[in-house]
């Protein structure tokens, strides 16, 4: 039989939350306005993820949610983990879509660029990689070698995916959020960063959120994303 003090300690030992991981922040480059481009990693180990929230600065839930989840993410020993939870700093202050410039930085990556644009805030820029948030993200994608990647993007509620190998690990975020696998979201993305990565043999998520309240939006998504990171 238990004693009592045993009993006690025990149940204080279940309820005391996980150890926080401890992040470190790095910046790894300039804006066109110069803010700083600011990423944050944690973990030692050898299997690189890399995710990134706010690319389009005027979607309204995608920086939020990567702040929360980043106060909540654990970390395995194997793991090394990059979040950016701003990918666009002038476009979420100027609430554009677009940097400064005006350029689509998901239109700008060197894959499939085309100098036509479908709508003028889907504008590719003058030539691919021709801005500093473009150029600084590929640059830490090329020297951290991510083994997968995250982009989250709003509103149209999908999990959306490029690159190799990723249809298992989307319909199983899928699964556990309930929220539709797209393979296309409905017309062409050329210069988006899934399209360069799915030419550089990374696989990507991109993960579409609702722009509903935030907590709603939140409690829908969140389930999806112990699979991303825990994915075999
Ligand atoms: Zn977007």
């Amino acid at each position: 039989m238990l004693s009592a003090a045993f009993t006690v300690s025990l149940a204080i030992k279940v309820q005391t939350p996980p150890t926080a991981v401890e992040w470190q922040r790095f910046v790894y480059g300039k804006s066109v306005e110069g803010r700083d481009l600011e990423a944050w990693e944690t973990g030692q180990g050898t299997q690189t993820i890399l995710v990134l929230g706010g690319i389009h600065g005027d979607e309204k839930n995608p920086v939020p949610f990567m702040k929360k989840w980043r106060a909540i993410a654990p970390c395995r020993p194997d793991q090394h983990l990059i979040f950016i939870e701003c990918a666009n700093p002038d476009g979420q202050n100027n609430q554009t879509r677009g940097n400064a410039h005006k350029v689509d930085l998901n239109r700008n990556f060197d894959a499939d660029w085309s100098p036509e644009a479908r709508a003028p805030r889907y504008f590719p820029g003058s030539k691919p990689l021709s801005e500093p948030e473009s150029v600084a993200l590929y640059e830490l994608i090329k020297r951290t070698k991510p083994m997968r990647m995250m982009s989250i993007h709003g509103p149209l509620n999908c999990v959306n995916f490029d690159g190799p190998d990723c249809v298992e690990l989307a319909t199983e975020m899928s699964l556990a959020c309930g929220v539709p696998v797209k393979s296309d979201i409905g017309y062409p993305t050329p210069g988006s960063l899934g399209r360069w990565c799915d030419a550089s043999k990374i696989p990507l998520i991109t993960l579409e959120l609702t722009s509903e309240d935030f907590s709603t939006c939140w409690r829908r998504y969140q389930p999806a994303l112990n699979v991303f990171l825990n994915f075999k």
